[in-house]
């Protein structure tokens, strides 16, 4: 029996699997340090998409009102290459954009970089990780001046309390959770608090749920600093030299005494100050956030609020302590790495640095001033260029925004007049396929082999274990041959992904994520490697995980910020005509769009429709029950879903997950409602609070048609794969614990 050691292409969590070919499935990697050989419902059934909905050879249309027509990769290559020209002597190269993904390895991401900024000169390539983590990375770039997570997972079996804020683990980042909780359960002094407007299934089984209205993050925080101020619980000796800004953040806090605070955030006073003494009382504080944090229009101030705790008391660059971010998707980190947001270069470059852009043209081979000075469009940027008619080519490469951004009918319609959009995917048909122009066949997981960074910052190796299918080729063998085809040749003569990761990593040498030591064989023979990784001469050094533990940070004089910006609250609070908060997340059984997870029958039978989630008290307002059907109403739109009533929610508050695009459910995509103000560090849009309204649908339009039939269009999915019409409720049991390996 032959096996292959890979990594689970869904959560940032990055667990190893060994893939079973023969068998036809995977089982978690004993071997990877990362996961120990666990994996969730996800992770285990991975295997099953594989040959479900590919996108097996290039296709074309004029318009999108003409069906595509199979085409030769030959004649694809060359409609994209004379479109890049045709813009870039038209539009110049500001008309370029290329929207990416967390699901590309790092060696997509390089070398799409090496063609849109370097060679092309249009820093106009953005990914889905704007949606994602972009506020972590502000956020640890301005307080530390470095991007990073300092963390580790080991800190989850070390930390005296966990502080998880804005992150519902459990079902986000399963594995991650599971070990998180052995810690807990086996050491009952362990504290687990938990932030979360909803009780949900990570809530329900902490020490503390702060269950705080949506948008006082910032004033909890601040709250708690403010007590441990009072009873002068901070770290005298660490802010006096790791920290600068300590005066200006005292006065901040001084605004937020704890009955106006617990008043602001809707929770009891005694409750905030038990968070506070769980500070207090803690030698080791790990906390733990991710999109409820960052998806915000202050998610860089909420992130940095966090950061703002440990530096007040010492508790980073220790083990069990410091301010970790979860990313979300498998190789996000990867990207922060290899430059994949469009303000940013390879090896945590900034594209407003001088000396960046100069080092980085120098490695490229390309003359002095090539690539632009200004930061590139970010994705919501892409969708107004659309609007204002200034972009000539969207290229969207393993990534489905129209479910995933904010305001999806203003999306619709800018995708709509866009003069020529390629979409590069695996899978057909998604939504975002339906506004292409070109399509073009990508291999994926398993039919690649490339590296992907997880939340910890361990690099691992994926090994392909099968051809793409079809015509479907790598990422970067796309990329690199449209550079070829453009005139660069000696920038894309890569005869293996091996020679990619090469040249990437000696780009990073010296910076914070060095991994200058790394190769593709070191992985393949040693496993998995946490950065930094250097290579100093001929000999391999790798270092201990945890980043800052001599507290210097990477600021000119080397000391970490304080922030001090106060709390503004929701952009679009609820008012009389909108009177709910709509919060938008994930569930256990699904991934992002559905891309994949939709194409699983055991993953779709345990999430098999969208349900809104409505508290008791709010339901019986509006003489709701579970199961029916009703309308949900944003400034922007409205989608028809069956309500669920329970108490997970807070009274005021409603959820819905965001799985659900027009290929899954019939006007049931939860960003048709939500709005795209973002925050003006990140550019991450607020998806997860916007104001709604809810009615009760009449019994003439209850029984919309099975919207999943819509992907029998392909032939793959079966009669017996649709889901059942029966409601499940999510929250009986255990699903977490029953399904994890
Ligand atoms: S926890 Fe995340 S990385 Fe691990 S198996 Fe599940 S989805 Fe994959």
């Amino acid at each position: 029996m032959t096996s292959t050691r890979s990594l689970c292409p869904y959560c940032g969590v990055g667990c190893g699997l060994e893939v079973l070919p023969d068998q036809g499935k995977v089982r978690g990697d004993r071997a990877h340090p990362s996961n120990q050989g666990m994996v969730c419902v996800k992770g285990a059934t991975v295997y099953e998409a594989l040959d479900r909905d590919r996108l097996l050879y290039p296709q074309f249309r004029e318009t999108l009102a003409q069906p595509f027509r199979r085409i030769s990769w030959d004649e694809a290559l060359t409609r994209l290459v004379e479109q890049v020209q045709t813009v870039r002597e038209t539009q110049g190269p500001a008309g370029l954009c290329m929207y990416g993904s967390g699901q590309l390895q790092t060696e997509d991401y390089y070398v799409a970089q090496k063609l849109l900024k370097g060679c092309l000169g249009s820093n106009n390539f953005d990914t889905n990780s704007r949606l994602c983590m972009s506020s972590a990375v502000a956020a640890y770039t301005q307080s530390f001046g470095s991007d990073g997570p300092p963390c580790c997972y080991a800190d989850l079996d070390e930390t005296d309390c966990a502080f998880l804020i804005g992150t519902n683990t459990a079902e986000c980042h399963p594995v991650l959770f599971n070990r998180l909780r052995r810690h807990h359960k086996a050491h009952p002094q362990v504290k687990l608090v938990v932030v979360d407007p909803r009780c949900t299934p990570t809530a329900a089984v902490a020490d503390l749920h702060l269950a705080i209205r949506p948008g006082t993050d910032i004033d909890l925080l601040h709250g708690i600093a403010h007590l441990l101020l009072a009873w002068e619980s901070v770290d005298r000796a660490f802010l006096a030299s790791s920290t600068t800004g300590f005066d200006a953040f005292r006065e901040v806090v001084s605004h937020y005494p704890p009955e106006t605070t617990a008043g602001r955030c809707g929770i009891p006073v005694d409750d905030l100050r038990r968070a506070a003494t769980y500070w207090r009382d803690s030698h080791r504080v790990l906390s733990l956030w991710s999109m409820g944090i960052n998806q915000s229009a202050e998610g860089t101030a909420k992130a940095r609020s966090i950061i703002n705790l440990h530096l007040l008391t010492g508790q980073i660059g220790k083990p069990g302590a410091g301010p970790f971010s979860l990313t979300g998707q498998p190789n996000a980190m990867g990207g922060r790495e290899a430059g994949g947001l469009s303000h940013l270069l390879p090896g945590y470059r900034q594209i407003a640095n001088p000396e960046h852009r100069a080092e980085v043209e120098q490695h490229w081979g390309l003359p002095a001033g090539r690539i632009s000075p200004h930061p590139g469009r970010h994705a919501w940027a892409m969708i107004e260029g659309l609007e204002q008619g200034e972009v000539g080519l969207l290229w969207i490469v393993a990534t489905n925004p129209l479910v995933s951004l904010p305001d999806l009918n203003r999306v619709q319609r800018a995708l709509g007049q866009s003069p020529f959009t390629v979409v590069q995917d695996a899978y057909f048909p998604t939504e975002t396929t339906d506004f292409a122009h070109l399509l073009l066949p990508a291999g994926q997981w398993g039919e690649k082999t490339g590296t992907m960074t997880n939340s910890e910052r361990v690099v691992t190796l994926s090994q392909a274990f099968r051809p793409p299918p079809g015509e479907a080729r790598a990422d970067w063998e796309i990329f690199a041959e449209v550079g070829r085809r453009l005139g660069y040749l000696p920038q894309f003569a890569y005869p293996a992904a091996a020679a990619v990761f090469a040249e990437f990593v000696a780009l990073t040498a010296g910076r914070t994520c060095d991994m200058s030591g790394l190769s593709h064989g070191l992985l393949a023979n040693q496993g998995p490697q946490p950065w930094p990784y250097r290579s100093i001469g001929k000999r391999l050094s790798g270092e201990p995980q945890r980043l800052y533990s001599t507290g210097r940070f990477p600021t000119p004089d080397g000391k970490a910020r304080f922030c001090t910006r106060h709390s503004r609250g929701l952009v679009e609070p609820p008012d009389p005509s909108y009177p709910f908060v709509l919060t938008v997340g994930r569930l256990y059984g699904h991934w992002h769009t559905q891309t994949r997870t939709g194409r699983i029958p055991k993953l779709q039978q345990m999430s098999p429709k969208p349900l809104l989630d409505i508290h008791p008290r709010d339901a019986q307002t509006l003489g709701i029950a579970t199961g029916d059907w009703v309308e949900v109403s944003s400034r922007r739109g409205q989608i028809r879903v069956q309500a669920h009533v329970t108490q997970s929610t807070s009274p005021g508050t409603v959820f819905l997950p965001m799985h659900w695009g027009a290929l899954w459910a019939e006007a049931a995509a939860g960003n048709t409602l939500t709005h795209p103000v973002s925050d003006p560090d990140s550019h991450q849009p607020e998806l997860k609070a916007c104001a709604v309204t809810i009615e009760v649908l009449s019994a003439a339009v209850q029984s919309p048609q099975c919207p999943s039939r819509a992907a029998l269009r392909t032939g793959d999915l079966q009669e017996s794969d649709l889901p059942s019409a029966s409601v499940t409720r999510r929250f009986q049991g255990s699903p977490v614990a029953k399904h994890l390996r």
